[in-house]
């Protein structure tokens, strides 16, 4: 069960129409709850405030299955994006089992617990790469992307079908994507993650931003996105098929539509992958070959 959060009022941060918990490690308890056949791994350079940064994954990964990775909490004041992670797998439990599904569900623990964007220092939490050069590694990353290199490799194991990340944006009250690679090859994923995010928002308004670097925004999509973010880097250089960033509004918005909407999207995101593209759809035509058979 999704855990109560509006119950959690101490060591909280109050807004017009929200009350959200901002205790990791009550989060990460409800986290463990919801994911018994699960792995932990405490990634190596990640502690933070004593706090060490978490991956899962399953403790039996099913090699005929899909790699999906979700991750999340690069902004601290993007809460939504871990909450709707934590949803997903409350509410989406049996989605589990169709693919080997990864979390990283809050890289920024610092930014989660005080409500702030950036790292302890200030620096960005979106860059790891730089993608206007040759797509090495930016140096003097903050600690928890420094975490992240160091682990790329295991990262990039878990993602070699898919990822996405989750964020919010303060800024607007529109749904939107930014999709690495083209269009074409996406078409039915992306089709199904704009449904998902406008059952409740709608797109943002297309046109062309400046507010995180520049970008054209084109009926929810960013289309063929270069930025350095850490699934970008999984995209271009660790060989993850597909990357995502999802960007649920959350200017004047009610937290649970929030939390709402990105567990959609991520519903959505697993359930393209795994019967669209993956080998579900061939191993149900074998089955039903199989009972057609037997049937006869
Ligand atoms: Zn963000």
């Amino acid at each position: 069960m999704f855990p109560e959060i509006l119950e959690f009022p101490t060591n909280s941060v109050e807004r017009p129409n929200q009350v959200l918990s901002t205790d990791y490690d009550y989060y990460t308890k409800a986290f463990e709850q919801a994911l018994p056949d699960y792995a932990r791994q405490e990634l190596g350079y990640g502690y933070v405030e004593d706090h060490p940064i978490l991956f899962y994954t399953p403790k039996n990964p099913n090699r005929a299955n899909k790699n999906l990775l979700v991750t999340g909490g690069y902004h601290g004041e993007e809460p939504g994006g871990p909450w709707a992670i934590l949803r997903f797998i409350t509410d989406h439990k049996a989605l589990l089992a169709s693919a080997n599904i990864s979390f990283l569900p809050i890289v920024n623990i610092w930014g989660f617990m005080n409500h702030k964007r950036m790292s302890p220092k200030g620096k960005s939490m979106n860059y790891l790469v730089n993608e206007k050069t040759d797509d090495t590694f930016i140096k003097d990353l903050p600690k928890e992307l420094e975490c992240l290199k160091e682990n790329i490799n295991t990262i990039a194991e878990r993602s070699t079908d898919g990822v996405i990340a989750m964020h919010e944006d303060n800024t607007s009250q529109g749904f939107y994507l930014y999709l690495y690679g083209d269009r074409a090859n996406n078409d039915r994923l992306v089709k199904a993650l704009k449904k998902a995010g406008t059952i409740i928002f709608d797109f943002k308004k297309s046109g062309t931003y400046s507010d995180n670097g520049q970008y054209e925004l084109v009926d929810g999509l960013v289309d063929n996105n270069y930025d350095g973010t850490t699934e970008y880097a999984l995209f271009k250089r660790y060989g993850a098929k597909r990357a995502i960033t999802c960007e649920t509004p959350a200017k004047d918005a009610n937290i649970m539509d929030r939390i709402q909407t990105g567990a959609g999207v991520i519903k959505a995101f697993v359930e393209t992958l795994t019967s669209t593209f993956g080998r579900t759809d061939l191993m149900t035509l074998h089955m039903s070959y199989r009972i057609t058979a037997l049937c006869r």
